[in-house]
């Protein structure tokens, strides 16, 4: 069965939306009745053990298709034929949603880790509901899946992550442009238009495509075609990059190194810049994290100024791409730490039930070794596709001289990055 039928069918999406959604129904009773302890309790090993190690690693090989997926957006599909007024998204909004979506994101993942969410499955609990209630807000107010296009905190990451993805979903060139319907966007009886405000004909990223099937089914002219690539190869061939996506993935390169150490240290924190508590300590060093990246980024724009003539903010855009494939593999590294520490609190009582007997006590799947081997191994394809996406991106709008040192400032930005996580990583 290829990806292409499967969308095409009736049964999709619903055959993996509603599943999900069920399991989140379970997630949430777990969160908010089940025991405290967050390793014993369901839903906290759904969420951190399982779903969000399995989240990364899902935009590399499907893209956005999680999205689809997604419990929230069936919340918002059903909010919106119940109570919707499908009203347009403001232009506000819309201009500005990577900034909104990379402050959350940002702020999430800094609440996370000061106030120990992963560790309290009632905050977890509460913070479900409280993105449940923004969904359901936007589907009540906006058309289409408004909370998943411009306002979901997951929504910047999973944009700039599926860039680097290995499959695709485009529109054939030739077919497409002799066609005046646009059904894809529009919708049909039967089906309606593009959740994600996009159509085929134009789509040229995968950042907004949530591969949720809709333009396979309308299409009367059978244009959409799904194929596999280069991953990484979509931010190479970039004629306009946004400001805010490099910002993300220079931002996100400064939160991986914070994460890092918090894996290596709490203590650290302590007494960081004289700062007494761990709570003051870590968001001291969690801005520093972040701000430090982009102002390296910004000296590298600089310099590369100096070679290709571009303004600093265009190199800046254009080079802050090269940081995606090191930072979602860094990323990758990072979560999957917490699947092979705690990953037989997941598997455990299956196999168990299955009569295969594990030794008792010890949650791990892996050793320690093992997991720092599979970080450092992640680590450096990450660094060699960001290096090569790097002087990928140089190569195609400066040449080969001009565009060689245009990137190399970004490319010892890169290097020194990974220098920085591997010391983090190998540290006991
Ligand atoms: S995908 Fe199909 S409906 Fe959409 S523009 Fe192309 S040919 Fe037309
Ligand atoms: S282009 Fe739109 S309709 Fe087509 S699969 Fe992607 S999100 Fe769905």
């Amino acid at each position: 069965v290829s990806l292409k039928s499967l969308l095409a069918s009736k049964y999709f999406p619903g055959v993996i939306q509603w599943p999900t959604f069920i399991l989140f129904v379970l997630v949430l009773y777990n969160l908010f009745l089940g025991t405290a302890d967050p390793a014993h309790n369901f839903g906290s090993v759904m969420t951190w053990v399982l779903w969000w190690p399995a989240l990364a690693v899902l935009f590399l090989l499907v893209g956005r298709l999680w999205c689809t997926a997604c419990p929230f957006s069936l919340i918002s599909d059903v909010v919106q034929v119940f109570v919707g007024n499908h009203r347009s998204v403001p232009r506000l909004l819309r201009d500005y949603a990577i900034w909104i979506m990379s402050g959350m994101i940002l702020v999430l993942t800094w609440a996370e880790a000061v106030f120990g969410i992963a560790d309290s499955p009632l905050a977890t609990g509460i913070l479900l509901l409280t993105i449940a209630t923004g969904v359901l807000a936007a589907g009540a107010f906006f058309e289409r899946r408004s909370w998943c296009r411009y306002l979901c905190p997951l929504g910047g990451m999973a944009g700039i992550y599926s860039r680097i993805g290995i499959i695709e979903l485009r529109g054939s060139r030739e077919t497409c442009s002799s066609c005046v319907d646009a059904v894809c966007h529009r919708g049909t009886r039967s089906t309606p238009g593009c959740p994600m405000f996009e159509s085929p004909k134009v789509l040229k990223g995968n950042d907004t495509c949530n591969f949720c099937g809709s333009c396979v089914k309308n299409c009367p002219h059978d244009s959409i075609r799904i194929s596999s690539r280069i991953p990484s190869s979509e931010i190479w061939s970039f004629q306009r990059p946004r400001l805010g996506e490099a910002f993300l993935a220079v931002s996100l390169a400064g939160v991986i190194v914070a994460m890092n150490l918090l894996e290596v240290s709490q203590d650290f924190f302590r007494g960081f810049m004289g700062l007494a508590s761990f709570e003051a300590g870590f968001t001291a060093f969690y801005l520093l994290a972040l701000l430090l990246p982009l102002a390296l980024a910004v000296v590298g724009a600089g310099a590369a100024s100096k070679a290709n003539a571009d303004s600093v903010r265009q190199n800046f855009a254009r080079f802050g791409y090269a940081f995606i494939p090191i930072v979602l593999f860094s990323h990758i590294g990072h979560t999957q730490v917490d699947f092979l520490e705690k990953g037989r609190l997941i598997i455990v009582p299956v196999l168990s039930a299955l009569g295969w007997a594990f030794a008792a006590g010890d949650a791990g799947l892996a050793g320690e070794s093992v997991v720092k081997g599979l970080q450092i191994t992640l680590l450096c394809a990450g660094l060699a596709l960001s290096l090569y996406s790097a002087y990928r991106i140089a190569a195609a709008h400066y040449g080969k001289n001009r565009g060689f040192l245009s990137a190399t400032p970004f490319a010892l930005l890169l290097v020194g990055y990974a220098i920085l996580n591997t010391l983090l990583i190998l540290h006991d």
